[in-house]
C-alpha cells in the first residue's frame, strides 16, 4: 500500500509538471484518491515540488475540503447556513445521524461514509442542501436523507443520488445535476445574453484598439458586480498601464457570501458568454492568460466548463490569434478551490490561484500593480464579464441610461429565506426593497439582510430604500426573515460563520469577533447590561478599522446594523445595572468540566 501510494502521489505531481502552482490541484487529487493527505503524502509532495514541507501542510490544513485525517470514501457535507436552518436543517441532520449511526465530524466504522457540516454551498434557493462528494442534493427532507444513506450503502456511488435533473443546462450531459436555476426575472443586460448572438461583442472589441474598449466600458459607467463596485474600466486601465512582462485576467467565481448563488446560475446558463467577456478583458488589458477561480462547491460544473473552453479553442475563440486577430493570443484555465470563504477576497484568491493557503495579502501593492505571481492582474466578478458583452453589443450609452444615477445597468440578485419564490431576479439598479419583496412574495418580511452576512440588516422603515452602490449595495445576496424569526439568533449565526472563516492572521479579526459573539450571547441569554450595547458598538467599529482584509472589515456589520436598525430588540434583552449586580461570569459553569475530570465537587465560598 505504501509503495502504491508513493507511486500514485508521484504520478499526480508529475501530471502537474511538478509545478508548485498546481499544489491545490495535486492536493485535491490526493485527497480524492486516498481520503486524506497523510503525513507521508505531504512529504512526497514537498519533495516532488521542491518546496518546504510546511507550505504543503499549511495548505492542507487551511481548506475545509482537504484533511490530514482519513475521511470516508464518501463525504456528506450538509449545509448548515442560516437559510438551511430555517428550512429544516435540524431534522435532516438528525435523520442523517440516526441513519448513519454517527455524529457530525465522524466516519462510519467501515470507513465508507463521513458526515460533516459545511457553510453556504450556494443552494439557498433550494435548501436544505448537501454535497455528497461532488454531487449536489437539494430540497432535503428527513425521508430524503434516509433514502440517500440507503442508496449510498447499496451502490457506493453518489451519482446514483441524482434521480431527477434540474432545469436548463443542469440537465446537460456533462452536468447531470438536480440543481434548479430558479430564474424568476430575466433583465435586459445579463439574461438577455441568452437571446443575443455569441461572439459579436468579441468581434466588435477586436475591431477596436484595447484603449477604445476600455473607454467604452468607462463610458458605460460599469462598476464591479462582486459587491465593492469599483469602476471596471478604471481597473482595466490601471492593469493595462502597470509594468509587467505578463498580465492576467481573473474571473472570481468563488461566491461564498451566505445567500449568494447568482454566479452558479450564470456559470450554468452562460459559460460561453462569460469566457467571451474574459477574452475581451484580456485583450483590453494586454493579457495572454485568464484564470477562472471556481469555488470547490461548484465542482459539479467543472467538466461542463472545461468542455466549453475546449470548444472555444477548437472554434478559434481561444489560443493563438483569437478570431484571426494577429498577435492576440489568449487562453483560460480553471482553478478549482477547496472550500474557503476567504478566497472570495481578491488577494486571498490570488494566493489560492498560486497554489497555496488562501491568505489575504497586504495592499498596496494592489493586484493591478502586483497580483498573480507578482504580475499585474485584474480580477472581475462573473456577472461583470456578462455586463461587458451587453455594453459592446448594445452600446455604452444604452447601458449608462439603465439603472440609477451612480449605478448604471442591472443587478442580478439571489433571493432566499422567508418568501414564496426564492431564486434569481435581474432588475435595473434603483429598485426599492418594497417592490422586490412584493415580487418575491414576502410583503410581511420583518427584516432583510442585504449583501450577505457582511452586508446590513434593515427593517420595514427602510423598505423604500433602493438597491444601488450609493444606498443598499449588494454583490447579489438578499436574505429575507419573516416575523417568526429571532433577529439575534440570525446575527449570532453570522458571527459564528465569520469566526469559523477568519484566516486568523490578525488579532482584531481573530480575537475581536469571538469577543463580539461572547457579548452577543450574553445578551441573548438575558445576562446583558445596557453598557454591553455600547461595548458591542465600539468593539465592532474598532475591529472594522483595524482588520487587514475585507472579512474583518465587514464581519461586525451584522451586529452594528442590527444595533442601529433593531435597537429595541437588544434593549428588550438587557437589564438595567440598577437592578443589582448581574453575574457576567458563571463560575459554577466554568468549573463543571474540571469537576467532571477530577470527580470532585467544588465548594465555593462567596461572601
Ligand atoms: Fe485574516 Fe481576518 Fe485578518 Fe482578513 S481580517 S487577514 S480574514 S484575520
Amino acid at each position: 500500500m505504501k509503495k502504491e501510494m508513493e507511486s500514485t502521489v508521484k504520478n499526480i505531481c508529475r501530471d502537474s509538471g511538478n509545478d508548485k502552482i498546481h499544489l491545490l490541484d495535486i492536493l485535491r487529487r490526493v485527497q480524492n484518491q486516498f481520503g486524506c493527505v497523510s503525513d507521508e503524502a505531504i512529504d512526497l509532495i514537498a519533495k516532488s515540488l521542491n518546496i518546504p514541507r510546511v507550505d504543503v501542510e499549511s495548505t492542507v490544513t487551511f481548506y475545509s475540503f482537504l484533511s490530514k485525517e482519513p475521511k470516508g470514501q464518501i463525504v456528506i457535507r450538509l449545509c448548515n447556513d442560516i437559510i438551511d436552518r430555517m428550512n429544516g436543517y435540524d431534522k435532516v441532520a438528525k435523520a442523517f445521524r440516526e441513519e448513519l449511526g454517527i455524529d457530525f465530524g465522524e466516519t462510519t466504522k467501515d470507513g465508507k461514509i463521513s458526515l460533516e457540516n459545511t457553510p453556504c454551498i450556494g443552494m439557498c434557493d433550494q435548501a436544505p442542501a448537501a454535497l455528497v462528494n461532488g454531487e449536489v442534493v437539494t430540497y432535503l427532507s428527513t425521508d430524503r436523507a434516509r433514502e440517500i444513506v440507503k442508496i449510498l450503502r447499496l451502490t457506493g456511488n453518489p451519482k446514483k443520488l441524482v434521480q431527477r435533473l434540474g432545469d436548463g443546462n443542469n440537465a446537460h450531459e456533462l452536468v447531470k445535476s438536480m440543481v434548479q436555476n430558479n430564474i424568476r426575472r430575466a433583465g435586459e443586460v445579463v439574461f438577455s445574453l441568452a437571446e443575443s448572438q455569441p461572439n459579436i461583442a468579441l468581434e466588435k472589441a477586436l475591431a477596436m484598439s484595447p484603449v477604445e474598449v476600455i473607454n467604452e466600458v468607462k463610458t458605460a459607467r460599469l462598476r464591479g458586480r462582486g459587491g465593492a463596485g469599483f469602476p471596471t474600466g478604471m481597473k482595466w486601465e490601471f492593469t493595462r498601464a502597470a509594468n509587467g512582462d505578463k498580465k492576467y485576467i481573473i474571473c472570481n467565481a468563488d461566491e461564498g457570501e451566505p445567500g449568494t448563488f447568482k454566479d452558479r446560475v450564470l456559470l450554468t446558463e452562460l459559460p460561453d458568454r462569460i469566457f467571451e467577456g474574459m477574452t475581451i478583458a484580456g485583450y483590453a488589458i494586454g493579457a495572454e492568460e485568464g484564470i477562472m477561480y471556481l469555488r470547490g462547491e461548484y465542482e459539479y460544473l467543472y467538466n461542463f466548463l472545461e468542455a466549453t473552453l475546449e470548444k472555444r479553442r477548437k472554434d478559434g475563440l481561444l489560443g493563438k490569434n483569437v478570431m484571426g486577430k494577429k498577435e492576440f493570443n489568449f487562453d483560460i484555465r480553471i482553478q478549482l478551490g477547496a472550500g474557503a470563504y476567504i478566497c472570495g477576497e481578491e488577494t486571498a484568491l490570488i494566493s489560492s490561484c498560486e497554489g497555496f493557503r488562501g491568505d489575504p495579502k497586504n495592499r498596496p501593492p494592489f493586484p493591478a500593480q502586483r497580483g498573480f505571481l507578482g504580475y499585474p492582474s485584474c480580477i472581475n466578478n462573473v456577472e461583470t464579464f456578462c455586463a461587458v458583452l451587453s455594453i459592446l453589443d448594445k452600446g455604452a450609452g444604452w447601458f449608462a441610461e439603465l439603472g440609477s444615477r451612480g449605478s448604471a445597468g442591472t443587478k442580478v440578485l439571489s433571493v432566499s429565506g422567508d418568501c414564496q419564490s426564492p431564486g434569481i431576479y435581474e432588475y435595473p439598479f434603483g429598485i426599492t426593497i418594497k417592490k422586490l419583496l412584493k415580487d418575491v412574495g414576502a410583503e410581511d418580511a420583518m427584516a432583510v439582510q442585504v449583501g450577505g452576512a457582511s452586508g446590513q440588516m434593515i427593517g420595514e422603515k427602510d423598505y423604500d430604500r433602493i438597491i444601488c452602490f450609493d444606498d443598499l449595495a449588494t454583490g447579489g445576496s438578499i436574505m429575507i426573515f419573516g416575523p417568526q424569526r429571532n433577529i439575534l439568533e440570525v446575527v449570532d449565526y453570522f458571527m459564528e460563520f465569520f469566526i469559523e472563516e477568519s484566516c486568523g492572521y490578525c488579532t482584531p479579526c481573530r480575537v475581536g469577533n469571538v469577543v463580539l459573539r461572547n457579548y452577543l450571547q450574553k445578551i441573548i441569554s438575558g445576562k446583558g447590561e445596557p453598557s454591553d450595547l455600547d461595548f458591542l458598538q465600539k468593539l465592532g467599529e474598532n475591529i472594522k478599522a483595524a482588520s487587514r482584509c475585507g472579512l474583518g472589515q465587514t464581519s461586525p456589520n451584522p451586529i452594528l446594523s442590527t444595533l442601529k436598525n433593531f435597537h429595541p430588540v437588544y434593549a428588550a434583552m438587557v437589564r438595567e445595572e440598577t437592578e443589582g449586580l448581574q453575574p457576567t461570569f458563571d463560575i459554577q459553569a466554568a468549573l463543571r468540566d474540571s469537576e467532571a475530570i477530577t470527580g470532585r465537587k467544588s465548594v465555593l465560598f462567596i461572601h
